[in-house]
């Protein structure tokens, strides 16, 4: 990796800090309908969060974890969720610099594309990492995946993706992305019918958006990506089981496993797809 792809990856580290600063926000006003416009405010006292409280990681280190004015807790999730989105973002971009699988894959079989094909790609699974976050948290919270941030995430990624062939990446990619999409949508849809009380109506919606963005990767990262969650969740499952945490009735919400599974397909899906094809000695 050259220095501007370091400093590339740099960027992002301080613009997911930034915007895991506003996903707090969103994971919490989104499920309980309030404005993302209303000022921010404590939550115990009213007073309003001054601009040098309000950013990220260091106010709340700087407050040690307190409200300035009536010194109730600040929960220290607010930071990790900053630090989190940090760290995602630069791993999005490094991962588009530097991971070969990733670039075989989704952009570098046209690299003529350039940087705006690029640009647009890197937002797209961006997006897609605040969107992973802020839903993981929400469905954790709430157990639920609000349609206001699901539903528009399908126009989100069908624009940027459109624009990134547009500006010279594969179209097969945004053929795989519109498969994928349906596919998976597809395959929850049916789940949810076959054995009602499984599967929630969110989950079926946030499968398409996830089927999306594993499709424009690869079809290996669609398959990796899409049974990685049954076996995050099975594993997940069956360690709470043992550890007396949940029993075999416990509602455990399935979207951060598949949020989960679809980063462990879109980051490795390509490699463990060519590994296993290499074991069964078809390619
Ligand atoms: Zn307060």
């Amino acid at each position: 990796m050259t220095a501007l792809a370091w400093f590339l990856v740099a960027f992002a580290a301080l613009l997911g800090l930034i915007i895991g600063s506003f996903l707090n926000v969103v994971i919490y006003r989104v499920p309980a309908g309030i404005p993302l416009t209303r000022p921010s405010q404590c939550p115990h006292c009213d007073a309003p969060v001054r601009p040098w409280q309000n950013v990220p990681v260091l106010s709340w280190l700087l407050l040690r974890g307190k409200c300035a004015n009536c010194t109730s807790p600040i929960s220290v999730r607010y930071p990790l969720v900053e630090l989190a989105t940090g760290g995602a973002f630069a791993g999005v971009v490094w991962m588009l610099l530097g991971n070969d699988a990733f670039r075989l894959a989704s952009f570098a079989q046209r690299p003529e594309g350039g940087a705006l094909a690029f640009a647009l790609i890197a937002i797209a699974f961006l997006y897609l990492a605040a969107i992973s976050i802020a839903l993981t948290m929400i469905d954790l919270d709430t157990r639920r995946l609000p349609n206001a941030i699901v539903l528009p995430s399908y126009v989100v990624l069908a624009v940027l993706f459109t624009g990134a062939c547009l500006a010279g990446a594969p179209w097969e990619a945004l053929l795989r992305a519109a498969v994928g999409g349906a596919a998976l949508f597809a395959f929850y849809w049916v789940l949810r019918f076959a054995k009602p009380g499984g599967m929630g109506g969110g989950d079926v919606k946030l499968a398409g958006v996830l089927g999306m963005a594993l499709g424009w990767v690869g079809w290996g990262t669609l398959i990796v990506g899409a049974f990685a969650a049954f076996l995050v969740g099975g594993v997940i499952g069956i360690g709470m089981m043992l550890a007396h945490r949940a029993t075999r009735k416990t509602a455990i919400p399935f979207g951060p496993f598949m949020v989960l599974g679809a980063w462990i397909g879109i980051v490795a899906g390509e490699s463990i797809a060519r590994w296993y094809t290499g074991l069964l000695g078809v390619s």
